[in-house]
């Protein structure tokens, strides 16, 4: 099972990596849209991190949910929105826990996946960060199924999201602002698929 603790050690871990890949993202954001998502996932994630330690004693739900109002309220463009409802939802399905079983964790983002599909209506081959949460939803159903460890699992399910980012570089952009290149959106790896890697990545790192 994922604890809190990893949770929380997973959130603060991603504020690392996204002031690490804040240059990284903002060039892929440069090349297909307005060059500002590296410092929008930056910013939100710090201040996600400066008031982690006073959530800290709360269940995994309220943390999900501070997490999602804080991204939602620091983070501007369409990421924040995104970003912010996948917590926010998320939360709701965590709820009261104070650990997660594998099948639950799926469950918590299978559940912040649909409220991003709800807000931003993307399908599959839009290029858009659901073209990684898509596959690795799929690979944790998998986990499930097979009853596999939560480390193995969330292995493999990093592993899908490096694969996935990579398809998005042959995709033209349906939504957002990549949208408006048209065919000039294809060549170039999606911004916010790369952030939804980098999180799964680092979740797999934690529990490591
Ligand atoms: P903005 O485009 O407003 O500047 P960001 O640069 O922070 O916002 O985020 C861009 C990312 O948002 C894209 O790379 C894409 O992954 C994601 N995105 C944009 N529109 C949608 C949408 N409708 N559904 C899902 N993701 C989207
Ligand atoms: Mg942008
Ligand atoms: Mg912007």
């Amino acid at each position: 099972a994922l604890s809190k603790q990893q949770v929380l050690d997973w959130l603060l871990r991603c504020s690392e990596v996204f002031a690490r890949e804040q240059v990284f993202l903002t060039q892929l954001d440069t090349a297909i849209g307005d060059g500002d998502h590296g410092l929008n996932m930056n910013r939100g994630f710090n201040k996600v991190a400066e008031k982690l330690p006073s959530v800290a004693d709360g269940d995994i739900g309220s943390i999900l949910k501070y997490t999602g109002m804080t991204l939602l309220s620091h983070v501007g463009g369409a990421s924040g929105p995104l970003f912010g409802t996948f917590f926010i939802r998320a939360a709701q399905v965590a709820n009261a826990k104070q650990s997660l079983e594998l099948s639950e964790l799926r469950l918590v983002f299978q559940e912040g996946v649909a409220g991003v599909v709800m807000r931003g209506r993307a399908e599959p081959g839009d290029k858009t960060l659901c073209d990684v949460w898509w596959p690795v939803l799929g690979s944790l159903g998998q986990s499930v199924q097979q009853q596999i460890n939560v480390i193995p699992a969330l292995q493999q399910a990093a592993a899908c999201a490096e694969q996935a980012v990579q398809t998005t570089i042959v995709m033209q952009a349906r939504k957002g602002r990549a949208s408006y290149l048209g065919e000039r959106s294809i060549g170039h790896q999606d911004p916010g698929a790369t952030s939804v890697m980098l999180m799964m990545k680092t979740l797999a790192a934690v529990v490591e």
